[in-house]
């Protein structure tokens, strides 16, 4: 059961009205409190001064767009999720929102119970994170403290984005073992997931980028061709 003894604050970032006022209703229905902005340029202030729990932003805004909005939160929470809303079912246009900083994205028209899931599997695997405070994982020389999603290797620290862990945390479990790309989009994405296998190898770069002390020549996160990765 997920806990339920603080309100999650989840903020939107989305200049239709009419689709805001949805979004307000049906997850204010569900217990969640609700605060939403019209533009990039207000959401990226309000993000600051309310912390949210977590962020569901529109790509098509005026002025900001989605994409410049999502690296300027990104520059000062490393942590919050961030879900994208697109129009765009073109995979660059995803890839470029995951580069940006983005967790996982929804393709518009979405059906509003569609969405709701979404957030509720981010939900409970923040839960899941929350309740292993003192879990650390080792990659090679680079070490990775769970509860506060911060990597460090050879004194320098990175922080880690909610995916990045959930993944680290899926190898970590299956150390040794190859896991397929089809079973981290669905261990850490749900079933019903977008995101495809190149999505996943986005962020397999992004890992490495971090943990690897050569990225180019990773000796821990491995690719095992045609198939998916491996930690050893
Ligand atoms: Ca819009």
């Amino acid at each position: 059961m997920e806990q339920r003894d603080k309100k999650r604050l989840i903020q939107i970032i989305e200049d239709e009205e009419d689709l805001v006022l949805g979004l307000q209703d049906a997850f204010g229905f569900e217990g969640f409190e609700v605060i939403a902005a019209s533009s990039g340029e207000e959401g990226i202030a309000m993000a600051a001064d309310r912390h949210p729990d977590l962020i569901i932003l529109d790509l098509m805004l005026p002025g900001m767009n989605g994409y410049k909005v999502c690296e300027q939160i990104r520059r000062r929470d490393k942590i919050v999720p961030i879900l994208i809303l697109s129009a765009r079912s073109q995979e660059n246009d995803i890839i470029r929102g995951l580069e940006s900083g983005a967790d996982d994205y929804v393709i518009k028209p979405f059906s509003i119970g569609e969405l709701l899931a979404r957030v509720r599997t981010i939900f409970r695997r923040v839960a899941v994170a929350q309740r292993r405070p003192s879990s650390i994982i080792n990659v090679g020389e680079a070490t990775v403290d769970v509860a506060s999603q911060t990597a460090s290797l050879r004194g320098k620290q990175f922080q880690l984005s909610f995916y990045e862990v959930q993944i680290l945390q899926l190898f970590d479990e299956r150390r040794g073992e190859t896991v397929t790309r089809d079973h981290i989009l669905d261990s850490v994405w749900g079933l019903d997931a977008n995101p495809t296998n190149r999505t996943v190898d986005n962020f397999i770069l992004k890992l490495r980028r971090k943990l690897e002390p050569d990225p180019a020549a990773p000796k821990h996160i491995l690719t095992v061709y045609g198939q998916g990765y491996k930690l050893v």
